[in-house]
């Protein structure tokens, strides 16, 4: 992920200032005091994340920079001293990205977050819905500019359609007035399967309806502008919506992720279902062999690297399950389907558990694991009782020598 930025600017105050402001918020400022200087830069690397551009330079006056920047595909935000609507407009017509003001500390406060959502913003999908071509393409445009990626829909039951194509969208920006469906059904739709935090909603229109916004919000769009809208406020109710999803996000897994292996845990597990067509769910409660020992020999640093290792490894072998950390050196996994299918599995990936050399340090760290399953059948269906059968099945296959799956209760 390229965190280079240029930054073209006459003075050297200002140039301090700036280099703080994006070291700080880590990014790699590259600097240029002049066109001529920049023009050097560009050529040896146009690797940036951004441009900073300031409007009037030396060599420069009226914001030639601009052109010459864009022109070499660098994205721009362009700094000025003082505020005027003409150059406002002007700026803003040739495609960067902001315009601010350096009049104080604040308004360049806004620089750093700007550049932060560019760079966050490679993570999102963006599905934009309008039967009018214009309308997206021109959406498009200003999403792109924005490092966004983007599907188009031209209706409400195509962007159903798109949506079951492309499960990574996490904002949908949508006109109301379409055939076929209009945005407030789509809106109400994608609410009964995504909640606010899974898919952001922008609801868009045009209509001279003013209680569009309540009808909107009240089927669960996350915002609303009327068309036509000015691209700044576009610009800024965009960065809030994305700023609040990775929030979100990022809570999330917190909540729901172990720390140190990023394997489920144990909250998550539980409110997971089956899928919906499942007839089999299957568990595994896996306990890693005289673990105790390893932590013993190598140390509590030792312990974590293997079960950051063994924990990579059920991943790669279950990647169609749902793997979680119990807890300490115990494992749980879930997975739909036949249980012969499963044991199998189980079996291959106790193999080469024993088989691994895990590197620490110097030397190599091998452990073992026990493995405890089960299948629901007529008599056991829920996760407790099946998680409890695991468990009695895993202490079975510690008590009779450990390594080794036990899938029968004796
Ligand atoms: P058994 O074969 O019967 O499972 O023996 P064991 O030694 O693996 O089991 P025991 O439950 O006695 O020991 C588990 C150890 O795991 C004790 C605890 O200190 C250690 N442990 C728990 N969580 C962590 C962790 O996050 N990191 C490390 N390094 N060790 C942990
Ligand atoms: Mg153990
Ligand atoms: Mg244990």
């Amino acid at each position: 992920m390229c965190r280079r930025i240029l930054v073209v600017e006459d003075s050297k105050t200002f140039r301090n200032f700036l280099k703080q402001q994006l070291q700080q918020g880590g990014f790699t400022p590259v600097f240029a005091a002049n066109v001529e200087e920049a023009q050097l830069l560009i050529a040896q690397d146009n690797n940036f994340l951004c441009a900073v551009l300031d409007y009037c330079l030396p060599d420069g006056q009226d914001g030639e920079i601009i052109d010459i920047v864009l022109g070499c595909n660098i994205k721009s935000v362009v700094l000025t001293a003082q505020f005027s609507q003409a150059i406002r407009e002007k700026v803003l017509a040739k495609g960067v990205l902001d315009y601010l003001l350096k009049d104080s500390a604040e308004s360049v406060s806004y620089l750093v977050p700007l550049l932060q959502r560019l760079q966050a913003n490679d993570q999102h999908k963006v599905l934009v819905v309008d039967d009018s071509t214009v309308v997206r393409n021109y959406l498009v445009n200003l999403l792109e500019r924005q490092n966004l990626t983007t599907v188009e829909a031209e209706n409400g039951n195509d962007a159903i359609i798109q949506l079951s194509k492309h499960t990574d969208i996490s904002l949908i920006i949508t006109d109301n007035d379409m055939p076929e469906k209009d945005g407030i059904t789509l809106t109400r739709e994608v609410r009964k399967l995504h909640s606010r935090n899974q898919i952001a909603i922008l609801g868009l229109s045009a209509s001279s309806d003013d209680s569009m916004t309540a009808q909107f919000l009240k089927a669960g769009a996350n915002d609303f502008l009327y068309k036509p809208f000015n691209q700044e406020e576009f610009n800024c109710r965009l960065h809030h919506i994305l700023n609040m999803k990775d929030t979100a996000d990022k809570l999330y897994r917190m909540a729901n992720q172990d720390a140190l292996t990023g394997l489920w845990n144990r909250r998550y597990f539980f409110n997971q279902q089956c899928k919906p067509h499942c007839h089999q769910p299957n568990i595994a409660m896996m306990d890693i062999d005289f673990f105790k020992k390893v932590n013993d020999t190598y140390g509590h640093d030792g312990g974590d690297a293997v079960l950051v290792h063994i924990s990579q490894l059920l991943q790669r072998h279950f990647k169609d399950a749902i793997v979680a950390r119990f807890g300490g050196e115990e494992f749980c996994i879930q997975l739909c389907g036949p249980f012969d299918t499963f044991q199998q599995r189980l079996e291959l990936l106790r193999r080469d558990i024993e088989a691994q050399q895990i590197t620490y340090k110097n030397g190599h760290i091998q452990v073992t694991m026990s493995v405890g399953a089960v299948s629901a059948n007529a008599d056991c269906f829920d996760i407790d009782g099946l998680l409890s059968i695991a468990d009695k099945r895993l202490y079975c296959a510690k008590e009779n020598g450990r390594n080794q799956v036990v899938s029968t209760t004796p």
